[in-house]
């Protein structure tokens, strides 16, 4: 099965944004295939005049044929990486720039209230937190940008300190208060009575947590529960995030944690999203050391787990 796909040429092409023909996997499987036709053609031919001439001019030609179609690939995947770079070097540079000025707006509209929140209407103060919530919305993508373009440059550091998991739980819960009240969710921590400490990026590793947390609760159902497990194995805590939501469909599994991917049922439930929480968490939590992974059902409930060091 793996190997069909890896073979899907048409699926390829579309996901790198290149025509059929320029597809490595397409040119790969011409040479293949060139190469077996010229050799059986060689055979038979050779079968019946057996010239050592012959035999060597169409060893030149397979030579030939095999160095010009791996050029083509080498080319067309240089093509591809050089892109990706441009790509990526875009994305931090439009990012960074962004950033600046995002922060100056937040700390204006924190000056505005301080200064000013007596000479308001309630009108004119709703209007600057509808303002302040948006800001704050583009503050997070600009943010989540910023680390998808380290991840891709290779360039996401972490730092190796010892922290305690318990206080990066309490954070996230106070951060998702708001919206598991407007989505009417339960929320609950299962863990051993002493949690010993762990290894990790703690502000990174918040940010992992909170991403799964905010999942659990978004594409949960009205009135649903979370529960948040932590297992100690020998080496490692296990911290496992389970809902009561809409699941994900078998044929989506695989995409999951591929960046920009949003399932079907996501789309439409129409939470605010960008699909790129997940892919951030995991690169963040396999940079501490740990493992990402999830189990899910469609209707059912998910449940998103990660490992960390301990100390
Ligand atoms: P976002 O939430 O911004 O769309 P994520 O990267 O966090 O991006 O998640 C990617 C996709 O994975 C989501 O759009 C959703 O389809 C699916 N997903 C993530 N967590 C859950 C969950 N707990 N239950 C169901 N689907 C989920």
């Amino acid at each position: 099965m793996k190997i069909i796909n890896d073979f899907n040429i048409k699926k390829e092409a579309e996901e790198l944004g290149i025509s059929i023909w320029q597809a490595p996997s397409f040119l790969f499987l011409m040479m293949g295939i060139v190469s077996a036709v010229v050799m059986i053609v060689v055979y038979f031919v050779s079968k019946n005049y057996a010239s050592p001439e012959f035999l060597i001019i169409s060893e030149f030609v397979i030579v030939v044929i095999i160095l010009v179609t791996g050029n083509m690939i080498i080319t067309n995947m240089e093509k591809l990486a050089k892109i990706n770079k441009m790509k990526s070097e875009f994305v931090a540079i439009v990012s960074h720039q962004l950033k600046n000025p995002l922060s100056a707006i937040s700390w204006d509209i924190e000056l505005l209230i301080a200064k000013y929140k007596n000479n308001l209407e309630q009108r004119q103060l709703d209007i600057i937190k509808k303002i302040n919530y948006s800001n704050t919305v583009m503050s997070k993508l600009v943010g989540d940008l910023l680390d998808v373009a380290r991840i891709d440059q290779g360039n996401l550091f972490v730092k190796n300190e010892k922290f305690n998991l318990e206080d990066v739980i309490k954070k996230v819960l106070i951060k998702n208060e708001p919206l598991t009240k407007t989505q009417n969710i339960t929320i609950g921590v299962k863990s051993p009575e002493v949690i010993p400490p762990v290894i990790g990026d703690e502000k990174r590793v918040e940010v992992a947590l909170d991403n799964l947390v905010s999942n659990a609760i978004k594409y949960n159902k009205k009135d649903g529960t979370v529960l948040i497990e932590i297992k100690k194995n020998k080496k490692d805590l296990v911290v496992c995030i389970k809902d009561t939501g809409i699941g994900i469909s078998e044929s989506e599994k695989e995409r999951i944690f591929d960046r920009f991917y949003r399932s079907e049922d996501a789309i439409k439930k129409e939470t605010g999203g960008t699909g790129l929480g997940l892919y951030i968490a995991k690169n963040i939590i396999e940079q501490c050391g740990g493992k990402m992974w999830f189990n899910s059902k469609k209707n059912k409930g998910s449940e998103f787990c990660f490992s960390i060091k301990l100390v």
